[in-house]
């Protein structure tokens, strides 16, 4: 039996996490990293969790205009990217067929950064 990372998303083997690494889902890999990357990787998820939603709140985009403020420059343009989205077309139904036929330049911005995988689970 493994354990989950919450980070890189692996599950991995049980010596692979400290006792604080199990409470918080880190594996001893994960715990290593630089504070910034670690970070990012999380808000790379709540980004992409935001996407996966069937329609995103206000409060949702409240929390992007933040994330679009980092100093993380993926994370910046992922953050503007969706909060563009959410603008132009917040529920998730159709929005992919929405934005193909009305905001082509955004679809591509989608499938460029990796977003668009988001649509798929
Ligand atoms: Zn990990």
């Amino acid at each position: 039996m493994g354990h989950y990372c919450r980070l890189c998303g692996r599950t991995r083997a049980n010596e692979k996490f400290t006792g604080k690494g199990h409470q918080t889902h880190v594996c001893r890999d994960c715990a290593k990293m630089p504070k910034e990357a670690c970070n990012a990787i999380e808000w790379e998820a709540e980004i992409f969790g935001f996407l996966k939603q069937s329609h995103i709140s206000d409060k949702n985009v409240r929390r992007l205009q933040t994330l679009s403020g980092s100093g993380d420059a993926r994370i910046a343009e992922l953050a503007l990217i969706v909060i563009e989205v959410a603008k132009v077309k917040p529920y998730k139904r159709r929005r992919l067929k929405m934005l193909a036929r009305e905001r082509g330049d955004l679809l591509e911005a989608l499938e460029k950064t990796g977003l668009i995988e988001a649509h798929h689970c």
